[in-house]
């Protein structure tokens, strides 16, 4: 395999370079609200929340979460993301009984039967 070198050369305003991974739990960059923290702070918003605004001191003084930190915080969003799913599932589920029960009430079939 060869490799290449490739010399890219930008005219005018070049705005900054913004990674598509969070640099310190790899995650990766969803939304203006990641960017926004990104330009702050350099890291996802949920690791703004999580590290740098529990102790910014330490942050600004450099120290950095251990991976085992990382790892904790990564197990509590996706604990987080379940518990709003079925959050939102339960409700969608509830809706959809009082549709159909008010759908009774009023005399009217949702699923018209064979
Ligand atoms: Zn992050």
């Amino acid at each position: 395999m060869m490799n290449r070198r490739v010399n890219v050369v930008v005219h005018g305003d070049v705005k900054p370079i913004i990674p598509l991974f969070c640099e310190n739990c790899s995650e990766a960059f969803s939304s203006s609200i990641d960017v926004e923290a990104y330009e702050r702070v350099k890291v996802c918003r949920q690791c703004e929340l999580a590290f740098v605004e529990r102790d910014r001191m330490s942050w600004n003084a450099g120290v950095r979460p251990t991976p085992v930190a990382i790892n904790e915080e990564l197990l509590r969003r996706e604990r987080l993301e379940t518990a709003r799913y079925y959050a939102r599932i339960s409700r969608e589920l509830e809706s959809e009984g009082r549709d159909k029960r008010d759908e009774r009430k009023r005399g009217v079939r949702s699923d018209p039967g064979p």
